[in-house]
């Protein structure tokens, strides 16, 4: 059961991807933001320009209606002088309505005539107006018929322009497809409203309105040009966003990717340093130089007491010649036997006790943990390491404690292949123990130890493996020692044929000194 303490180390995998996943999502987001903002302020900026090209051309247009009015007060028609009835006689000017499409009608009122009966008080109300004023005035405004009358009052006769403002628009020189555009444009006074342009509105759940509001440049004609936009979610560049945000996630896929490698080949560098494939080179080169060095004394010593034995049959037995033989038998042993010493102070582990230093066993575990992802991966199997809470800086030299975690982790990983795949557990506890120590625990569901292989585990050359060397634990123990700490198979390993049948090895390390 594990204790309440026990807390589980986070997949190291999930963990790394976290920061390099946020950091896309920040720039990914921030480049679509930018694209969205800028197509607005592209949008806004045409929406602008479209309304004030609108409003100059209106502008235009009604500002002709003050000059041809000027012009007929300017140019008072001989005829219209001595009309005592204007109103009731054609227009003076029927050519102009011709000319100027805008202008339904032109009436007209001589100093002693009427305006027609039925515009009669407001044409009288708006010639009041003109003449305070010195500018034409409106009259009759019906703006969502979009017409009006102009009235100027001039001497001796004053005029009136019937203006519809549906052919005032200039087509031809208008920015915007009139059917199609979403910009409404309208032309509004005193709560009225005549429909220029019908736009579109965007009924989207998220929209952004433009608004343009502006008095016809005509002092006689106070009409308000105003133009709408909405802007919805489906006028952002989509496209484009997506094409960022697949480009900025291609860039870290392939920067995952160049990661991954790195991490690979620091992981085959860190597993050359600790000594996986150079020591069976070594030892290859060592077996080859040991035969080499010992085959001549051995041959010399068996030469020699061949000669010796044959020295000692002859009759009589030549004893001095047989004594020099044994003599150089007995050299030729000692030259062996110095070799033997020599390899052995060769291949002897240095004193690591002198090189121990504090370190936290928890961040070795998790560094070899790291090397070995991809061993686990390939095997299905997910580490579940506890460690106790404030647990001591353990007394260790960093290079053996790696070597002997990986060769307790690799023997765990080679026992369990031998298991299905869901049998497969691994299990790590960093704990202190009661005699105050720090011990390593390392638990796997693999087939176990059969009690015969018990005692012989930690001898040299013992393995059970195809193609094993027998030589990782005898190693790890020597390693172990050396630096002060113990290493054993733990007496809690159950038989192999128990039902929580696997291996357990134990590995005590002492606790650091407290710092000054
Ligand atoms: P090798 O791995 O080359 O055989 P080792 O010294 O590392 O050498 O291991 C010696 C033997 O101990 C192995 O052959 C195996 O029989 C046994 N052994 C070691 N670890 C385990 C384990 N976790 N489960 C079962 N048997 C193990």
């Amino acid at each position: 059961m594990t204790p309440a303490w026990h807390r589980r180390l986070p997949s190291t995998r999930t963990l790394h991807l976290v920061p390099s996943l946020l950091l896309w999502a920040v720039v990914a987001c921030a480049g679509a933001s930018w694209l969205a903002v800028a197509r607005l302020q592209q949008l806004h900026a045409a929406f602008e320009t479209d309304a004030r090209i609108v409003h100059r051309l209106l502008s235009q247009r009604v500002v002709q209606h003050d000059a041809i009015m000027a012009t007929l007060a300017l140019l008072q028609p001989a005829a219209a002088m001595g009309d005592h009835n204007p109103s009731t006689a054609p227009s003076p000017l029927p050519r102009l309505t011709s000319v100027y499409p805008q202008i339904l009608a032109v009436l007209q009122r001589s100093a002693q005539g009427e305006w027609p009966p039925a515009l009669q008080a407001e044409l009288s109300v708006a010639e009041a107006t003109s003449r305070r004023s010195g500018h034409a005035a409106v009259a009759g405004l019906n703006l969502p018929a979009g017409r009006y009358y102009l009235v100027l009052a001039a001497t001796p006769a004053s005029y009136s322009l019937h203006i519809d403002l549906r052919t005032t628009i200039p087509a031809d020189e208008w920015p915007m497809d009139m059917a199609t555009s979403p910009v409404r444009v309208t032309l509004e006074h005193g709560g009225e409203t005549f429909v220029v342009q019908p736009g579109r509105t965007d009924n989207a759940a998220w929209s952004r309105a433009y608004e343009f509001h502006k008095l016809l440049a005509a002092a006689s004609q106070p009409l308000d040009v105003v133009a709408r936009r909405s802007v919805g979610l489906r006028e952002l560049p989509w496209w484009g966003m997506l094409g960022w945000c697949a480009l900025t996630a291609a860039l870290w896929l392939a920067g995952r990717a160049l990661q991954r490698q790195r991490i690979a080949r620091q992981r085959a560098e860190e597993l050359l340093r600790l000594g996986q494939v150079a020591r069976l080179n070594t030892l290859g080169e060592l077996a080859a130089g040991m035969a080499h060095e010992l085959n001549q004394p051995l041959t010399a010593v068996l030469s020699s007491t061949q000669a010796a034995q044959r020295l000692l049959a002859d009759d009589p037995p030549d004893l001095d010649t047989a004594q020099t033989a044994m003599a150089r038998a007995v050299e030729q042993a000692r030259r062996a036997a110095t070799v033997v010493g020599r390899l052995r102070r060769l291949v002897e582990r240095p004193d690591l006790a002198g090189q121990a230093q504090p370190l936290a066993l928890s961040a070795a575990v998790h560094d070899v943990l790291h090397l070995l992802e991809p061993e686990l991966a390939q095997r299905g199997i997910t580490p579940q390491v506890t460690i106790a809470p404030d647990l001591p800086a353990v007394l260790a030299e960093p290079v053996a404690l790696q070597q002997i975690i990986h060769n307790l982790l690799m023997n765990a990983l080679q026992a369990m292949e031998q298991v299905p795949t869901a049998e497969r557990q691994l299990h790590l506890a960093l704990a202190p123990t009661s005699a105050g120590q720090v011990a390593l625990t390392v638990r796997d569901h693999g087939p176990g130890i059969a009690p015969e292989a018990r005692e012989h585990l930690f001898e040299p050359f013992f393995t059970t493996r195809t193609g094993g060397l027998g030589l990782g634990l005898t190693l790890c123990e020597s390693l172990a020692q050396a630096m002060g700490a113990q290493l054993i198979l733990s007496p809690a390993t159950p038989h192999p044929t128990a039902a929580d049948r696997g291996a357990e090895f134990v590995l005590t390390l002492a606790v650091a000194p407290a710092g000054p």
